[in-house]
């Protein structure tokens, strides 16, 4: 058992309490909150103080690619496309060790950084080996790519295959799903043929969506960067007139997306909003990674005012150099409680997880983390954990 007394307490689902105790049973559950004079002591509960800190519930990151953590600061192109390709040529020269030291790493500093679940993408399975490893809590969504619609049957069986692989490491905590990667990878039976798959075994789905302004080239025009490199490896590139979201559900993959996490949609427009909200479908946003690589800004009071899932990703650390979700609500202009309420609520709803996290509440799992005070300041500073913990365990501090 646990117990942990902060100066103040942020159950996000309820006001903050003063000088708080939040007591964890031996299961990992939140047994009871409240202030500290009406919260239990039992003598057998480790008792942690921090009387200049706040206590939150964990921060839950809706976009990494951890097997990426040892290519941080490696990749210097500016322009999308060539970053694509050189991420690319950085991962085809990793070992296996590589990337699974590296996927290690990744969580191991998404828990000094107060992130207590992630939403995963990678190629290798190295994050869901790390995750299971190590009692993390996450979804990995392993992808799968293929532009060239006559290898469709190969990168299904290559998906179907790691999926087997990777199936029995899953738990309750380290989930698997699935990720055809973005529009300008995936061709359009592979889009169906792993909605299929995904329907059929009950996996969630994860799909870079409407990104950056050569994405949208490409799928309605036909044209840009994207559009030349395809067909300079001899695959068709037809323009659909229309955008990235309205052509995955011209595919029929996006209809029920119910469990589907929809990651940037930084280029949507008005019927856009509205198809994704109809659809049941989350998003993720980066808007970091998108500054950083010029993209523009997602319209997260639209996707608000909507009644979207909507939560924040650090997207790679290559493109972002860490996973400091507080950076990632101030780069949108969130502050203090409403920050916080993205960061661990709205996350948390985003990857259809909140009944069991995103909030302190009696019976919710025991994620929790504690920053100094300064984090729900105006602005948030970026900050480190003092102590996190996962499911009652401390993980960090
Ligand atoms: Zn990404």
């Amino acid at each position: 058992m646990l117990r942990i007394r902060a100066r103040s307490v942020h159950p996000v689902t309820a006001p903050p309490i003063e000088d708080g105790a939040v007591l964890v049973d031996a299961a990992g559950r939140i047994a009871a909150i409240g202030p500290h004079s009406q919260v239990a002591a039992p003598p057998e509960a480790r008792a942690l103080e921090f009387p200049d800190a706040v206590l939150v519930p964990g921060l839950v990151n809706c976009h990494t690619h951890l097997e990426l953590t040892h290519l941080a600061g490696k990749n210097a192109e500016r322009e999308f496309a060539p970053w694509i390709r050189a991420i690319r040529a950085l991962k085809d020269a990793t070992t296996p060790e590589e990337f699974s030291r590296s996927a290690e790493q990744g969580v191991r500093d998404c828990w000094a950084a107060g992130v207590t679940c992630v939403a995963d993408t990678g190629s290798t399975g190295a994050p869901l080996e790390a995750l299971a490893r190590l009692g993390a809590r996450g979804v990995y969504y392993q992808e799968v790519f293929g532009p060239d619609p006559t290898k469709c049957g190969a990168s299904l069986s290559e998906l179907a295959a790691a999926v087997r692989r990777l199936r029995p490491l899953a738990t309750g905590r380290a989930r698997l799903g699935v990720s055809p990667h973005a529009p300008y990878t995936v061709s359009e039976p592979l889009y169906r043929a792993t909605a299929e798959l995904a329907r059929r075994e009950r996996l969630p789905v994860a799909v870079h969506l409407a990104e950056s302004r050569e994405e949208t080239a490409l799928v309605r025009d036909g044209a840009g960067p994207f559009a030349d490199a395809l067909r300079a490896r001899g695959i068709p590139v037809p323009a659909h007139n229309c955008t990235p979201v309205q052509y995955l559900l011209r595919l029929g993959v996006l209809q029920r997306a119910t469990g589907w996490l929809c990651i940037h949609c930084v280029q949507v427009d008005g019927p856009d909003i509205e198809s994704l909200r109809n659809a049941g479908a989350a998003v993720a946003l980066c808007p970091r990674s998108n500054r950083a690589h010029g993209h523009g800004t997602a319209p997260l009071p639209l996707f608000r005012r909507a009644g979207l899932a909507v939560g924040f990703g650090t997207d790679s650390v290559v493109s972002t150099g860490d996973v400091d979700l507080w950076s990632e609500a101030g780069a949108a202009g969130l502050e203090g409680s409403e920050a916080l309420r993205m960061l661990t609520l709205d996350g948390a709803r985003a990857l259809g997880l909140d009944a069991e996290i995103g909030s302190l509440d009696v019976g919710k799992q025991a994620d929790l983390a504690v920053f100094a005070s300064t984090a729900l300041h105006r602005p948030p500073l970026p900050s480190t954990a003092l102590l996190t913990v996962v499911a009652g365990r401390v993980v960090h501090g």
